[in-house]
């Protein structure tokens, strides 16, 4: 990529995660002529951040000390840092190692090939760092990353993802159970819930333009909760999706329950139950794209 002293500079540190953002950042081709790109070590070998980095992007969570030290060290040099993605934000894919043997098995490994040492839980970036703003998503959409280069009173996003997603909801297509994911035959046009499936778009935040709902898959909430529920505690926003089925279905309350604390939800919902328990303030909603 050919230098060009004018654009302001902007880097792409990578801590524990899947490299999903990276790619949904590279499939943006907007930015090219903006702003360049400085460090990012899936596509410009540079060692670090360089000293005159303007804009810090950081994907991944916080999982072990040599992500702490790349985190702050490049924080210091930066004048903005932008946490990107579910797993910088809340945990994502870094943090399911806390339950279940994936830490055992890394910690066998550990000695054998140097890895760095793990920490005791995986953390968001804002536990070591100020975060200036945060961009929720897994990933974040190529769209998404050009607004949370040229800023959010640049981008235009709706409160919630239903909104964005346009299906229908019906008072008179109510069911009685879930189907199961990836089950039965999608009604275009329709809202999923009426449908029996678990979407959890009515209290998650817009931007992504439902990307997922749009063509029948439901919402697993990647965007995090919407501007009403995310300085509350996360009941609030469980409560609110339980809503939504109230009104439009007739599946029991546990049943539900039972669908949100799943396997295929505990990447997004909840994954840090402790973070308003006094350990810090709630992110607020302004800081949020
Ligand atoms: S609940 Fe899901 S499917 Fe229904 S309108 Fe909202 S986002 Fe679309
Ligand atoms: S529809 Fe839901 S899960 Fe899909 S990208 Fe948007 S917020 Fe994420």
């Amino acid at each position: 990529m050919p230098e060009n002293p004018t654009l302001p500079r902007f880097a792409v540190l990578q801590l524990s995660g899947c490299a999903g953002c990276e790619v949904a950042l590279i499939n943006a081709s907007e930015w090219i002529d903006q702003y360049q790109l400085v460090y990012m070590p899936l596509v410009v070998s540079t060692h670090t951040v360089p000293e005159d980095t303007e804009i810090l992007l950081v994907s991944g969570g916080v999982r072990n000390d040599e992500d702490v030290y790349n985190l702050r060290r490049a924080a210091e040099i930066v004048d903005q840092v932008v946490a990107v993605g579910t797993c910088a934000i809340s945990g994502g894919v870094a943090n399911l190692g806390d339950r279940d043997d994936v830490r055992a098995m890394f910690l066998s490994q550990e000695n054998r090939y140097h890895l760095p040492h793990l920490l005791p839980k995986s953390r968001p970036i804002d536990s070591f760092v100020d975060v200036d703003l945060y961009l929720p998503g897994c990933p974040p959409t190529p769209e998404l990353f050009m607004g949370a280069l040229t800023g959010p009173e640049q981008f235009e996003a709706s409160s919630i993802v239903c909104i964005e997603c346009g299906r229908k909801k019906l008072k008179d297509m109510r069911p009685t159970h879930l189907v199961g994911f990836q089950q039965g035959q999608v009604l275009p046009e329709i809202c999923l819930i009426n449908q029996g499936y678990l979407c959890v778009g009515s209290s998650v935040r817009g931007g992504c333009r439902a990307l997922c709902t749009r063509p029948g898959h439901p919402c697993v909430g990647c965007r995090g909760p919407s501007n009403a529920y995310i300085e509350k505690e996360s009941q609030v926003w469980f409560d609110r999706v339980q809503t939504a089925f109230e009104r439009l279905t007739d599946i029991p309350h546990d049943e539900i329950e039972k669908a949100l604390h799943s396997p295929q939800l505990s990447l997004f919902l909840f994954q840090f139950p402790d973070y308003m328990n006094g350990e810090r303030k709630p992110r607020p909603k302004e800081k949020v794209l």
